[in-house]
């Protein structure tokens, strides 16, 4: 909810000589106990005031819902990803685990030689074709990757939320994010579960909660 230029007088009246009566805030701005009445409900109900009788308003301290959605609504994947880890779709299996043990991720993203993205490998396609399969240095991971145009990516520009809709939705535990580039896709970034968890905790951390 965007506060008028009153209600943020108010706003800042309260809080630095708060408790205060309705009248006294009037009076402050030079204006009529009535004029002030429907600002003052509105914070209040809004969430930013409390008042007691015979007492008057104060600042709750608490941050309203409606700004607690407003910053989940404004975070975005580019405020929030991470660097991607991509391979070449003629990787053996055997290097795409090194590659993942090494890099301490949970999914790569395969690209082709003009670097455009052609598929995905998480740790369970990784650990289906390792088992009982001894030839892992023999398989090309182009072989045994989810590929174009099953791959759900993001945008930098896109909402947080958005993306975790996809992920569940899906039941994938990352995300390329990427940039058109020459009828294909360049990788950017990533967006994983883990980035959505930190996420969360910022907007909490942000509201003091
Ligand atoms: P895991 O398989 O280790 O549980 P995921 O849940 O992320 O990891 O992957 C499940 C399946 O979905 C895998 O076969 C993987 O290739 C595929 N996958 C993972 N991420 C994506 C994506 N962004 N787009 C399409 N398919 C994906």
């Amino acid at each position: 909810m965007e506060l008028n230029k009153r209600q943020t007088e108010i706003l800042g009246i309260v809080k630095m000589d708060g408790p205060i009566t309705g009248e006294q805030i009037a009076e402050r701005l030079s204006l009529a106990r009535a004029t002030i009445r429907p600002d003052l409900a509105i914070l209040t109900m809004a969430g930013y005031l409390d008042a007691r009788p015979r007492v008057g308003y104060f600042y709750s301290g608490k941050k309203p819902v409606q700004s607690i959605a407003d910053g989940m609504i404004g975070m975005k994947v580019g405020d929030f990803q991470s660097i991607p880890v991509v391979v070449h779709e003629n990787v053996t299996v055997y290097d795409a685990i090194c590659q993942m043990f090494l890099d301490d991720v949970g999914t790569l993203f395969v690209v082709d030689k003009s670097s455009k993205l052609t598929g995905v490998l998480s740790r369970k396609d990784l650990l289906r074709t390792s088992l009982g399969n001894t030839e892992l240095d023999k398989i090309p991971v182009h072989v045994i990757m989810t590929r174009m145009p099953n791959i759900t990516y993001c945008k930098k520009q896109d909402s947080l939320i958005h993306v975790a809709k996809k992920m569940m939705d899906n039941q994938i535990d990352s995300l390329p994010v990427v940039i058109s580039k020459n009828e294909g896709m360049e990788v950017v970034g990533r967006i994983t579960k883990t980035n959505i968890t930190a996420a969360f905790l910022s907007l909490a951390e942000e509201h003091d909660l």
